[in-house]
């Protein structure tokens, strides 16, 4: 047996309810402009050829609950609220028909978002990476079995500032559903146990600050709950 140079880094997990063990996450891919709304706040058109994802490290998950100092490197320091699709099953080139077997697991997540960083290298053509895979990025609320959440799409997805509703929209609101996107990430990935899907956020996205508490919700499932500290 090898012997490490250093101690691996411990996977990370996410809760699932009712489930004593705990899911270890492999990959997180992030669904760009998933909602027409919010295509149309982030000064673009809608693209209905295909979805676009950016990933993240499962290195950037956070639990619910935390207290996060404000990130480095960034002015604009947004929420995006999403539903999370947490995959079960070993999937390659499947159908849409096919995807809802494949699905494991549903959450509340937040996709934590450097704005000014992400606008800037997407006015450059340049990678999303500093302003969407950064430490704390990918706030993870614990999942319930998807049997528990139902087919998605008449849920509402709702995020809240300090209390003041900033994001309010119904699941049924993506424009590439949840076996849309299984399906079409399967045609280029294979998909396994461990994989996260971050399906995209509605309009409303928006700042934070220092002293904010942000929580996000969608019925049937845990919320996922947020609070901003100061920048260390
Ligand atoms: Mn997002």
């Amino acid at each position: 047996m090898t012997d490490w140079l250093f101690a691996p880094p411990a996977t990370p997990t996410i809760a699932i309810d009712g489930v004593d063990e705990a899911y270890p996450v492999r990959r997180i891919f992030c669904v760009g402009r998933n909602y027409v709304a919010h295509a149309i706040e982030m000064g673009v058109a809608v693209d209905r050829e295909a979805p676009f994802y950016f990933t993240k490290s499962a290195h950037a998950i956070c639990p619910s609950g935390t207290t996060v100092a404000y990130p480095p490197g960034t002015d604009n320091y947004h929420y995006e609220m999403e539903l999370v699709v947490a995959v079960g099953a070993e999937v390659y080139q499947i159908s849409p028909e096919q995807a809802p077997a494949a699905v494991y697991a549903y959450g509340c997540g937040l996709d934590m978002t450097r704005r000014d960083l992400q606008l800037a290298a997407r006015e450059k053509q340049r990678p999303w990476d500093l302003g969407k895979d950064f430490e704390d990025s990918a706030v993870m609320a614990p999942f319930a079995l998807a049997a528990q959440f139902g087919e998605p799409g008449p849920q509402r997805i709702q995020l809240k500032v300090n209390g003041e509703v900033r994001q309010d929209a119904h699941i049924a609101d993506l424009i590439w559903s949840v076996p849309e996107l299984v399906s079409h990430l399967s045609g280029y990935y294979h998909l396994g146990p461990g994989d996260l899907i971050m399906t995209g956020t509605p309009a409303g996205v928006g700042p934070l600050v220092p002293g904010d508490k942000v929580e996000g919700s969608i019925d049937r499932l845990a919320p996922v709950a947020l609070t901003i500290g100061a920048a260390q």
